[in-house]
């Protein structure tokens, strides 16, 4: 029961018929227009919902806050057009990964890893589903994987954070599923407009909505998309049983950004691709990933499987003092850490504990205008030198 009214498909296909990314990302979960109603209604700030005194919560969409609210459900809907499955969103990436790992893991069970994904989900692993009796074993994304015989769940990210290899998601699902496992997706990097799991044979997809997806610093959000009932409903019922919702207001500020995703994508990639073109050509800088770059190890299933590339890029300064004065002298590129927002920023990730080289650098593409952020990430080298 939805108290907004939805577009039926024949309707969206008549309103919408082009169907391109930026129209996509402008119309996902908007409900059916109303005269005098905004474009996309404003949150809803609920704990507890009117009840009918009669006959309790069954007569109306909403009860209380946890399960229920229409801001969330909206913003679910959206994503889940864009990911091409159902959605649930998580007060964070974090909080919709492990909610994902320990609803569908149990005592017994053995999971495959990234080896350099998110280091937050490795220590999870580690420490946490380790505990609980849960077989971990860790692959690197760009493989070898080990056999998957007994394996319940294969979590991939593609491409990774931050080392950016990417793994064929056609071929790894057929050898999964081969195998009796479930495959899962961390979207967060090429964010759904990037790549669709579930159309390239994953079971779900999970994913931090912090990063390129809302894009603009100011809000964490996770989410888990899948077409599986029986997996969408474990998960609903980890997150009631949690309690891991996003605020209304959070919900909301995302499916506002979200309609800008496009844009922002677009600019951030011709950027990435302009410093990868810069960053190439210097003796300073090492081990330059991108996977949109022709050389990189990862083009030839990235130029395969995104349907664009990421804004972001990683290369090697040699050392802590070396990123400091680089950051010091950019004006454009602030140190800060996360990735995918407005603003160019640039991690020394072995300064959060990543088992990184001291000079590594993840260095995020923002929407400023590209010969500006070209001429001054130049100049912070120079400077750095
Ligand atoms: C940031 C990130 C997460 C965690 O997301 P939060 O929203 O920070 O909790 C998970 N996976 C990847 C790949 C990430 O980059």
């Amino acid at each position: 029961m939805s108290e907004y009214r939805w577009l039926s498909p024949e309707e969206y296909d008549r309103r919408y018929p082009s169907q391109g990314d930026g129209t996509r990302c402008v119309h996902a979960g908007l409900p059916a227009p109303v005269p005098g109603a905004p474009f996309l209604p404003g949150p809803v700030f609920a704990a507890p919902y009117h009840l009918d005194p009669r006959h309790g919560p069954a007569t109306a969409p909403n009860g209380y806050g946890r399960p229920d609210n229409p801001t969330r459900r909206l913003l679910e809907a959206a994503i889940g057009e864009l990911e091409g499955g159902d959605c649930r969103v998580f007060a964070s990436g974090q909080a919709a990964i492990t909610g994902l790992l320990l609803a569908v893991l149990r005592a017994g069970d053995t999971v495959v890893l990234p080896a350099d994904g998110y280091f937050p989900v490795r220590a999870f692993a580690t420490d946490t589903l380790a505990g609980n009796d849960v077989r971990v074993l860790f692959a690197p994304t760009a493989g070898p994987y080990p056999s998957f015989e007994g394996v319940r769940l294969v979590l991939v990210e593609t491409p990774a954070n931050p080392g950016l290899d990417v793994v064929d998601l056609p071929a790894l699902a057929e050898q999964v599923h081969a195998a009796g496992a479930l495959l899962a997706v961390d979207n967060t990097t090429a964010t759904p407009l990037g790549q669709r799991p579930l159309d390239l044979g994953a079971d779900l997809v999970v994913a931090s909505g912090t990063k390129a997806m809302t894009g603009h610093s100011d809000l964490l959000l996770g989410y888990v998309a899948t077409r599986s009932a029986e997996l969408l409903e474990r998960v609903v019922a980890w997150r009631t049983a949690t309690g891991a919702v996003p605020g209304a207001f959070d919900a909301w500020l995302a499916h506002r950004s979200l309609a800008t995703l496009d844009l922002r994508l677009g600019r951030q990639t011709a950027n990435a691709e302009a410093l990868a073109h810069l960053l190439a050509g210097r003796a300073d800088v090492s081990g330059l990933r991108w996977p949109g770059r022709p050389e990189d190890p990862a083009y030839p299933v990235a130029s395969r499987q995104l349907r664009r590339m990421p804004g972001v890029l990683s290369f090697d300064l040699g050392n802590a003092e070396r990123v400091a004065r680089f950051l010091d002298a950019a004006r454009l590129v602030a140190a800060a850490t996360s990735f995918g927002g407005l603003h160019t920023t640039a991690d020394r990730r072995a300064q959060w504990g990543d088992d990184t080289a001291p000079g590594f650098v993840r260095l995020s593409c923002g929407v400023e205008d590209t010969a500006d952020l070209v001429a001054d990430v130049a100049a912070a080298l120079d400077a750095a030198a």
